[in-house]
């Protein structure tokens, strides 16, 4: 690691000379985070700002771009706790309308949010359709990560990771993050940051660093895994819906996403009883919820999401381990679907 990225706990740091510095104040920025911010930025072709949660990004976007009276247009069968959120927020003043991605957003939108892969639908939206909309587009690609896709590229606007996924890729540091380009609406978002102070710890910054180093790798050979897994998967008597971008392909997955399509998929078994013997008799397999690690997970998000999701809908989050053995795993596992 360079000297640049070392990590620094401090909350404040002198003025200099009786002014503001480049950190002053940990709620402001910090060195670590900084440094954190400038790598992602790099990768997303834009400036980054880091979080302390993933939802901690989403809540600062719509105080920054949205407010009462306004309408959030949110892709349907985003991320669950996205949507929890928007309606919370209800009582505030904002109105919030769903929309399927794969065309144009509602015209009355004043923000729109789109997500890809959705989770855990792993549907794709129709960048082109957001970006004709005047209202700002915010992208979740959480589950893309800017090595498969670049949504600044594309004319987004902001691109928001939950970077406890993908991005830190371990299970061990909870952070959020958000691109974008222009001075104006980085201030505007980075304003929001202080004011609230959801500033990513100075320890989950340095993960991040720790992880973006390995972040390509990971990625592509959880694609490469994912897809084989999804194909098997789609073959096997007690599976009955694959959910996968790579498979067919997706054509809007295929359109926007490269050399690869992620290491998220959901699958279905008869009912909710079914997901339940299936994902407590993984033995390879961590029964736990997140997505993005280097380990492998599943779980029934039927505990979460409710009616929302098909009762025997499993969500796999594909990690580093052999995938002849997670096969083998998965295989042991359904036998008692
Ligand atoms: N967006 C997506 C697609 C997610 O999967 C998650 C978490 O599961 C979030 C946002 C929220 O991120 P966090 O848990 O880091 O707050």
């Amino acid at each position: 690691m360079t000297e640049e990225s070392a990590l620094d706990r401090s909350t404040i740091w002198p003025y200099e000379a009786g002014e503001l510095g480049d950190v002053y104040y940990s709620r402001d920025g910090h060195p670590t985070g900084l440094a954190a911010e400038r790598a992602l930025g790099e990768l997303e072709g834009g400036r980054a700002l880091l979080f302390s949660a993933g939802m901690a990004a989403t809540t600062t976007t719509v105080l920054t771009l949205a407010g009462p009276g306004k309408t959030v247009a949110l892709a349907a069968g985003a991320y669950y706790g996205t949507g929890r959120l928007f309606a919370s927020l209800e009582r505030w003043g904002l109105r919030v309308v769903e929309f399927d991605q794969a065309g144009p957003p509602p015209e009355d939108a004043d923000l729109v949010w789109v997500e890809g892969p959705s989770n855990p639908f792993l549907a794709f939206p129709d960048l082109e359709a957001a970006v004709s909309h005047p209202a700002p587009v915010v992208m979740d690609a959480t589950a893309a990560t800017p090595v498969l896709l670049r949504p600044l590229d594309h004319g987004v606007d902001v691109v928001m990771h939950s970077a406890t996924k993908y991005l830190a890729g371990h299970h061990d540091a909870l952070l959020g993050a958000l691109a974008c380009r222009g001075e104006e609406l980085y201030e505007a978002l980075h304003r929001t940051r202080t004011q609230t102070g959801p500033v990513a710890a100075p320890d989950s910054a340095w993960l991040l660093l720790r992880s973006l180093r390995t972040l390509e790798l990971r990625v592509h050979r959880q694609s490469e895994s994912a897809l084989e897994l999804a194909r098997r998967l789609a073959g096997h008597p007690r599976v009955e819906t694959v959910r996968y971008p790579g498979l067919g392909p997706d054509p809007l997955a295929a359109r926007y996403l490269r050399g690869g399509f992620g290491g998220m998929l959901s699958f279905d078994v008869a009912d909710a009883d079914a997901a339940r013997r299936v994902e407590t008799s993984t033995r390879l397999i961590e029964n736990a919820t997140s997505l993005g690690g280097v380990d492998t997970t599943i779980e029934g998000r039927f505990r979460w999401e409710g009616d929302r999701v098909p009762p025997g809908l499993l969500r796999l989050s594909v990690g580093l381990e052999d995938v002849e053995a997670l096969w083998a795993d998965l295989e042991q596992a359904l036998a008692e679907a």
